[in-house]
Formats: structure tokens, C-alpha cells, sequence
């Protein structure tokens, strides 16, 4: 992508190769993401708990749970199925690093045991800060945080709370801590040279009209790639806030919003927000042929 051009060389190099934020290398590198982290410490309002998180994958989608020890076969398997194999993600089905054992078991084997597989974690962010140590060990050079706000007021009509410190913290109050944890999280990840992509919900009418200060704000401490996602409304989803039939933003407004931001910021065109479970060269996703019983067969 011709954006991506604009970027300093050393971050230029790394990304080049990664098939979600290289338009050319998505088409010759592949990418999974393993289903090991099934609890999450906030609540969105457009999260559907029976489905894997929105927040960086397909909803309306239920991934197998996988332990450490499984995932880590998976991967391995796929690696020796797939020789493109190349970035191994977990992304769900609650949020990684409200699981942090098994999120950093499967890390700290993976970057032993696979050392040429690149890893990457999408999370909320709450639990961000006490996570970017131990982020730093492995080979971890991608982190994604789903920032919707920077602003509690609209953070208040996205989480109706946060779970922190053992208890549970509604509404505007819970928001900012949510934000605060996110940006302190996001500048921690900067300073340790970690990559960092921003993915944004875009919610009509709740804060579609403050994304772009959201991309601002986050390309100013150092985000190398915003992904504006188009908020899903399922009629399965049922409700948004308590207002039946939330909907998501249409095409033209989606592809607006990116082109406003796109003035500051290099925009990711072409996620397609993959299951917690995908396998596969961007836009296919041979996830069935790699299921846990198929797994163990090939033992
Ligand atoms: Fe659901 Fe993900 Fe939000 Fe947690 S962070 S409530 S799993 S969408
Ligand atoms: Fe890449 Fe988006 Fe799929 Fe994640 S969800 S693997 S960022 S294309």
C-alpha cells in the first residue's frame, strides 16, 4: 500500500512481510490465530459473550477454546501444512491478556519451540501496562488495542463497565480508567520499539464523529495503523445500549470516516476481520482442516 511508503524504514521493514498490514504480502504470507483466552474484563456494548470478542474478529462466530499445550500443536501442524505460515495471532474468543497465563504460556513456547513465527495479541487494553514487560520477552512485535474513545462520556455509552481490581466499575468512571489504561499501555509498547495498530469500532451516532480525533491522538503517540472496523448489528446482537436495532455504518460512511483519518494516518483497507480461529493466506480460512480432533489424528 502506497501509505504505507510514508513509514520510517525500520517499521517499514516489519511490515512488510505481515500479510494484515501489507496489501502485496497478504497475498503470499499466511497468518492463525488461536482461540486461548476465553475470559474478558470489560463489557461492550457490542459484544455478544457467546461469540468470540468483536473486537478483532468476525462476530457472530464461536471459536473451539484451545489450551496452551494444544495450541501450540496447532500451530505447529500448520506451520508444516502451510510453509507461508508466517504470524500467529490470539485475538480471542475474550480478551489475551485478561488471560495471561494462557496467553503467555503459548507465547513463551511458541518462541521457543517456533522461533521464525512472528507473534501478535490484540486486547482491550485494560490490562495492558502490566503486560508490556513480559510482551517484550517473546517474539512479539505487533500489538493490537481496540480503542473506540478517548473521551469517557462516549466511553460510557460503549462499556457499561470494566471489571478492575476485583470490582466491578460502571459507566464514566470505568471508561476512564479503560482509556487511561489504554494510552498509558499503547506509549509503555512505543517505548519498548513494539509495534502498535489501533482498531476502532465505528458505532453510528455514538462515536462515529470522534474517530478522527481517536486516530489523532493515537498517530501522535506513535500507532503505526488505525483499522477502522464497521460495528456488525446482528438482529442476534438484539441491542446496543438498550436501543433495540443499533446499526452499523453503511459503506460510504465507513469508507468517509477512513478517508478523513487517512489525511494523518495510514489506514488499514483490507482486514477482514477474521475468526479467533482462522488459518490461512488472508481471505481463506482452512481453520476446518486443522480442528483439534484432525490435529491429534495426525499425531
Ligand atoms: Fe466482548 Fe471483546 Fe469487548 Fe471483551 S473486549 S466485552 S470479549 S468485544
Ligand atoms: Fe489480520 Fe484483520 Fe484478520 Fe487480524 S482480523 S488476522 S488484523 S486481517
Amino acid at each position: 500500500e502506497n501509505q504505507m511508503d510514508a513509514l520510517p524504514d525500520s517499521i517499514r521493514e516489519k511490515v512488510q512481510n505481515h500479510p494484515c498490514y501489507s496489501e502485496d504480502a497478504h497475498h503470499y504470507f499466511a497468518r492463525m490465530h488461536v482461540a486461548v483466552a476465553p475470559a474478558c474484563n470489560i463489557q461492550c456494548h457490542y459484544c455478544n459473550r457467546k461469540y468470540d470478542c468483536a473486537n478483532e474478529s468476525r462476530p457472530g462466530v464461536v471459536s473451539e477454546l484451545l489450551t496452551p499445550d494444544q495450541a501450540v500443536k496447532k500451530t505447529m501442524a500448520v506451520a508444516a501444512t502451510i510453509p507461508q505460515m508466517t504470524v500467529l495471532g490470539i485475538a480471542g474468543p475474550g480478551d489475551p491478556l485478561a488471560n495471561p497465563e494462557r496467553t503467555f504460556e503459548t507465547f513463551r513456547r511458541l518462541s521457543e519451540e517456533a522461533p521464525d513465527i512472528k507473534l501478535c495479541v490484540s486486547t482491550n487494553g485494560l490490562a495492558l501496562p502490566d503486560a508490556v514487560e513480559e510482551l517484550s520477552k517473546h517474539n512479539i512485535d505487533h500489538v493490537t488495542i481496540t480503542i473506540n474513545c478517548v473521551d469517557p462520556e462516549i466511553g460510557a455509552k460503549i462499556y457499561p463497565w470494566i471489571y478492575w481490581n476485583n470490582r466491578r466499575i460502571k459507566g464514566k468512571k470505568g471508561a476512564k480508567i479503560l482509556i487511561d489504561q489504554q494510552q498509558k499501555g499503547l506509549e509503555m509498547l512505543i517505548a519498548k520499539g513494539i509495534l502498535v495498530k489501533v482498531n476502532s469500532v465505528m458505532i453510528p451516532g455514538v462515536n462515529d464523529q470522534h474517530l478522527a480525533e481517536v486516530s489523532r491522538v493515537v498517530k501522535s503517540k506513535g500507532a503505526f495503523l488505525h483499522n477502522v472496523m464497521p460495528l456488525i448489528a446482528e438482529a442476534e446482537h438484539g441491542t446496543f445500549y438498550g436501543v433495540m436495532g443499533q446499526r452499523g455504518p453503511t459503506h460510504d460512511e465507513l469508507q468517509d470516516l477512513q478517508d478523513a483519518c487517512s489525511g494523518d494516518m495510514n489506514m488499514m483497507r483490507h482486514c477482514r476481520q477474521c475468526r479467533a480461529d482462522a488459518v490461512g493466506l488472508l481471505g481463506e480460512d482452512r481453520g476446518d482442516e486443522f480442528t483439534l480432533d484432525k490435529i491429534e489424528e495426525m499425531e
